[in-house]
């Protein structure tokens, strides 16, 4: 089977607080878990998405206490691209981004704004059948809410580079510029190359990580690693990331790739009526519970902010 668009997309903040106020009270996106850098557990790992979890919806962020402020550069995915549903939902965000005091500007189809910390985002309105992936938030008509990605923008300095790699994992190419559309059964993402900026990239707040393609399980994780491989990618191992299998390896334009599977979920560990409630703790990670709950930094009551 084709992979599945975009399962999720990580980036990093330096204020887990202001992180969670913008992204569930400003966005009204849900924090559906709350755990820690499996790498590095002193720190958060913080996912919002809609009301489920499900992917094409998760936007996560690894919290880096105080790191400086990054800037995108070549190599590095630039802006979130999400969809909502009519031209009267790009208007009602034009007019509720503007009574939080978030500068926004259209561009055309497209609404355009950054986060507190400067990562970029565009709304735009759904043209395709993918079903929508909505959040409740109490303040939000359903009808205006976002439904879900639609795709990232990356900054490259030869996008052509990507095309073997891109044609192995299932990316077909739209026109003559390095516009991709990975197309699912279901869900459809698309991935845009941009001249890039002549500074190099710094990797820091406000920046992007990484993007997770969506996988249905493990077999297909290792058929989709097999074709990276074969067209000269360098993938690591499956490696287990409690809510879905992970395979990693940097794309030639230099964007880091993961694959990600659907097959587990953020209801492994709690609840969906009380996803992102608690903080969660893989089992090799369960021992440091004390020492974490005393040392990261405290975070709103998520829903208590919306
Ligand atoms: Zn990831």
């Amino acid at each position: 089977m084709p992979l599945e668009g975009l399962h999720h997309i990580t980036a990093i903040t330096a204020d887990a607080p202001g992180n969670v106020d913008f992204h569930v009270r400003v966005l009204g996106l849900r924090l559906v878990k709350k755990t820690v850098n499996f790498d590095e557990p002193s720190v958060y790992h913080l996912y919002y998405g809609d009301e489920v979890g499900a992917p094409g919806s998760i936007l996560t962020f690894f919290e880096f206490p105080g790191a400086a402020p990054g800037r995108p550069g070549a190599g590095m995915v630039h802006a979130i691209r999400w969809r909502v549903g009519s031209p009267e939902a790009l208007a009602f965000w034009e007019a509720r981004l503007a009574a939080h005091e978030v500068p926004a500007a259209r561009d055309g189809d497209v609404l355009l704004f950054r986060d507190p910390e400067g990562l970029a985002h565009e709304l735009l309105v759904s043209r395709g059948a993918d079903a929508p992936l909505v959040a409740h938030a109490p303040d939000i008509p359903a009808e205006h809410a976002l439904q879900g990605f639609h795709g990232v923008r990356a900054y490259a300095g030869n996008p052509e580079r990507s095309e073997p790699l891109l044609r192995a994992l299932g990316f077909a190419r739209e026109g003559d510029e390095a516009h991709w559309t990975l197309a699912g059964a279901e869900r459809h993402a698309q991935l845009l190359y941009d001249p890039a900026p002549p500074e190099h990239g710094i990797q820091g707040a406000g920046t992007i990580h990484h993007v997770a393609w969506s996988a249905a399980d493990d077999a297909e994780l290792e058929t989709f690693a097999a074709h990276a491989a074969a067209a000269g990618a360098r993938a690591t191992p499956v490696i287990d990331r409690q809510y879905f299998h992970s395979v990693y390896f940097r794309e030639p334009s230099g964007v880091l790739f993961e694959l990600a599977s659907r097959d587990i979920g953020f209801a492994v560990d709690e609840p969906v009526a009380t996803l992102g409630g608690a903080l969660k703790l893989p089992p090799q990670h369960e021992r440091l519970r004390p020492v974490l709950e005393q040392r990261l930094t405290p975070l709103p009551d998520p829903r208590a902010v919306a």
